[in-house]
């Protein structure tokens, strides 16, 4: 009887797996059919210093506009592009758009300008001979600063070495700068803070989640900015939703943050938004941007 349930269960789940097989293959042509059609795009969230509120840089995120289902989120078809390999065609799309926003900002904001603009590089892209050489063409095109480029990887990504590490210290030595993205939810996180040349910790909204007014002490928000100082990194917190979340990480030490309170990711960010700023900061003049333009 045991054998005979297991069997029927077994039935239904293949089942399932081949419906699910059919459903990644369809997205998986579907993204073939929009990166030819021009349906992707890019929205940029801000990522604000807490002491003055100010947008100092901004994370690209891609959004793709399917002709039939609407916005369908990257959590959904990265994982897709990643295994047929159109992220590598994608990612180079996300990248050079951001890139020449970044420079149109700069040539237009003057002092409200960003510092740099974040772009997420998945492990395949990373794994792909001449991405590094791709990156500096981008930068030449669009006359970036390598500084003014992070790249955001995460540590799965660099979980076991090789090529993808290699593609991260050639940009690295290039002037191009480093997030861990996702900190604390991958493998190896401490470890590989010691082999790979990482500027920025991007400490996951879990963690800044646990922040909760009379609930237990987020003792992995506060770890983390002590071993981000520690290692002299930049820390940025993600997914902060709520005042309280703000101002605790203010106190713990955190300069830099991100997240729906402050701003959801949008084509056109304002970089003057004064959002969250607390009274007596509101004017703090003479705040470099974001370690980039001290030179
Ligand atoms: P991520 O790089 O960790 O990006 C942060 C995600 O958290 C974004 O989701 C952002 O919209 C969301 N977020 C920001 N603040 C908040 C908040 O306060 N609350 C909540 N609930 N969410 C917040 P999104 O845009 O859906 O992207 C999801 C993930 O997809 C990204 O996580 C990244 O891993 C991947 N992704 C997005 N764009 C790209 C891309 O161009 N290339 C690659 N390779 N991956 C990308
Ligand atoms: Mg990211
Ligand atoms: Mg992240
Ligand atoms: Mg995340």
């Amino acid at each position: 009887y045991a054998a005979k349930a297991a069997g029927s269960q077994l039935m239904v789940y293949t089942a399932e797996l081949d419906e699910r097989a059919d459903a990644t293959a369809r997205l998986g042509a579907d993204l073939r059919h929009s990166l030819d059609d021009g349906d992707f795009r890019v929205v940029y969230q801000p990522i604000v210093e807490l002491d003055t509120g100010r947008a100092r840089a901004c994370e690209a995120l891609v959004r793709w506009h399917h002709p039939v289902r609407g916005v369908v989120s990257p959590v959904d078809f990265v994982p897709v592009a990643e295994d047929n390999g159109l992220i590598v065609e994608l990612g180079e799309f996300v990248m050079r758009t951001s890139c020449w926003k970044f420079a149109g900002w700069r040539r237009d904001l003057g002092r409200d300008a960003p510092g740099y603009v974040s772009v997420n590089v998945s492990a395949r892209q990373l794994s792909e001979p001449g991405f590094p050489e791709v990156v500096a063409g981008i930068l030449a095109e669009t006359g970036m600063e390598p500084a003014q480029l992070l790249v955001e990887v995460t540590e799965t990504a660099l979980f076991g070495g090789g090529v993808a590490v290699a593609a991260v210290e050639t940009l690295h030595r290039a002037g191009v700068r480093i997030a861990l993205d996702d900190f604390g939810t991958g493998h190896s996180s401490l470890g590989l803070l010691r082999t790979v040349p990482v500027d920025v910790l991007k400490v996951d909204k879990s963690f800044v989640d646990e922040i909760i007014a009379g609930g237990r002490p987020p003792v992995i928000v506060d770890a983390l900015i002590h071993v981000s100082k520690g290692l002299g990194l930049r820390a940025v917190a993600e997914g902060v939703e709520t005042a309280e979340q703000a101002d605790y990480l203010r106190e713990l030490g955190y300069e830099y943050a991100q997240g729906y309170y402050f701003g959801r990711p949008v084509p056109e960010p304002s970089f003057h938004a004064r959002a969250a700023v607390p009274d007596d900061r509101s004017e703090t003049d003479g705040a470099q941007p974001f370690a980039v333009d001290q030179a």
